[in-house]
């Protein structure tokens, strides 16, 4: 019987059925950070367990490390001392970091895949929302808990409830300008932000299949947004190629037999889903949130929509991220007036993300009064940056040119917005609060998009710069 790649993969790491009627799964490759294991280790400490799969478990640190200064001990004694645990825990436990002098640190979703420890029909788990971004390879990656971080720490086990499967087709071609952040933010919108909830989401269709592997990590970075746990890309050749010569990927002859059984893996011509949508690639412009989650969104030659035009159940969050952005019904995004632009996050911090906006900012000045920040999503990110001399465009344009880090996607370290300020963002998330000021506004766009509000000031139609 046709399969898909989350039957596959699914089959292939059950270890049991639960008498709960979850699955007991094995978990491939376990990604840990500073943040979120400090207590899964100490909880491990006082049952008296071990890793059960060191090999299996990698660490970076990533959500507080300052992308100014990061001379230690570290000016946020906060920062300095999850650093110190993390170091602590790992060595204890037998666990390889990748800290700062390890010239492999960053945000834990751009080394997985960059380090090549994640690779196709595999499960992954992290304790980080953003997970999803490991499917773009062809893995079923999900974002954990703190509790379930010692679960896997423990045991390399997870209890987990089969999603339904929605296979998201996008056919077409993208026009100029237009990335895959825009179509991820435009499925969301679409779908809403709890449109994917149960489900796994497979992206396909004409423009996937076209999508670098840099893209598809975008695309599949905010499944969660859209409420969906799980999203993947089938794995084909732009996997393969780019896994290929990858530190942790199989090497040599076991690449070639890795490729074969990677290929099995994808989900089969006939198989069936759960639900099928299609979108029109034509139909998708670049996109600008104008709310407080990322499927308040408008293109940019578009009007932020009346709360009147909200299904019933969410007319009151409508008419509160209007409040909160000051924004009225009717009002164009193109113009809006912004105080920061910060490129960078899991989301939209690699080396194409940097590519993208040096082109908008190359031989331009940001705007006065604009503070930007680039921050490229890992060590290896910023180097391969250096060697093109993105970082010299982006610094004689006035962008700060930053260490490796989570940055201003989240306001755990020292990149904070202040007060009221307006954030032109690469980054996933609009929460209120999300960037360190519990006023400050976010408005999420692609980093091509993000480099033009920031040498004009405010919400700028890239196309119109690109020409
Ligand atoms: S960049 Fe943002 S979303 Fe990604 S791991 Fe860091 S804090 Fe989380």
């Amino acid at each position: 019987m046709a399969e898909t790649l989350l039957d596959k993969v699914w089959r292939a790491h059950t270890v049991r059925t639960l008498p709960s009627g979850q699955t007991q799964l094995f978990i491939g490759l376990h990604l840990v950070h500073e943040v979120t294991s400090p207590q899964a280790f100490q909880m491990l400490r006082e049952a008296g367990l071990r890793v059960r799969h060191p090999e299996r478990t990698f660490a970076t640190v990533d959500h507080i490390v300052p992308t100014a200064s990061q001379q230690r001990p570290f000016r946020d004694a906060v920062a300095e001392e999850m650093t110190v645990h993390l170091i602590e825990n790992c060595k204890d436990f037998g666990i390889p970091l990748f800290d700062l002098p390890s010239g492999r640190q960053g945000i834990v979703h751009v080394i997985g895949p960059e380090l090549g420890l994640t690779q196709p029909g595999m499960t992954i788990a992290c304790g980080d929302s953003h997970t999803s971004t490991h499917g773009a390879v062809g893995a079923l990656a999900f974002g954990i808990g703190t509790s379930q971080v010692r679960d896997v720490l423990a045991t390399q086990c997870l209890a987990m409830a089969r999603p339904k499967l929605r296979q998201i087709c996008v056919e077409g071609k993208l026009g100029r300008g237009v990335y895959a952040k825009d179509v991820i933010l435009t499925i969301i919108q679409r779908l809403g932000v709890m449109g994917g909830v149960g489900y796994a989401y497979e992206y396909a269709g004409s423009v996937i299949e076209a999508m670098t592997m840099e893209e598809r990590l975008t695309l599949c970075n905010m499944s969660i947004e859209g409420g969906a746990r799980v999203g993947y890309v089938n794995p084909d050749a732009t996997t393969f190629d780019y896994l290929r010569g990858r530190p942790f990927a199989p090497q040599g002859a076991a690449f070639d037999r890795a490729v074969a059984w990677w290929k099995g893996m994808a989900t089969d011509l006939d198989a069936r889903f759960d639900d099928v949508v299609r979108l029109d690639a034509d139909a998708i412009q670049p996109v600008v949130t104008w709310g407080i989650n990322p499927g308040q969104s408008v293109g940019v030659t578009e009007r932020i929509p009346a709360p009147e035009r909200a299904h019933d159940a969410e007319r009151a969050t409508w008419r509160e991220a209007l409040a909160f952005m000051d924004f009225e019904p009717g009002q164009p995004i193109a113009g809006t007036r912004i105080d920061v632009a910060f490129i960078g996050s899991c989301t939209n911090g690699r080396l194409s993300d940097l590519r993208a906006a040096a082109e908008v900012a190359r031989g331009r000045k940001v705007a006065k009064g604009v503070r930007a920040l680039v921050v490229p999503g890992s060590q290896a990110v910023a180097k391969a940056a250096e060697a093109e001399g993105l970082h010299e465009i982006f610094q004689a344009a006035g962008f700060e040119w930053r260490n490796a880090g989570c940055s201003m996607c989240l306001g755990m370290n020292e990149d904070k917005l202040q007060g009221r300020e307006v954030s032109a963002s690469s980054s996933n998330r609009n929460f209120i609060g999300r960037q360190g000021s519990p006023t400050g506004r976010t408005l999420l766009m692609s980093p091509a998009m993000v480099a033009a509000a920031a040498v004009t000031g405010a919400v700028t139609d890239v196309r119109e710069l690109l020409r």
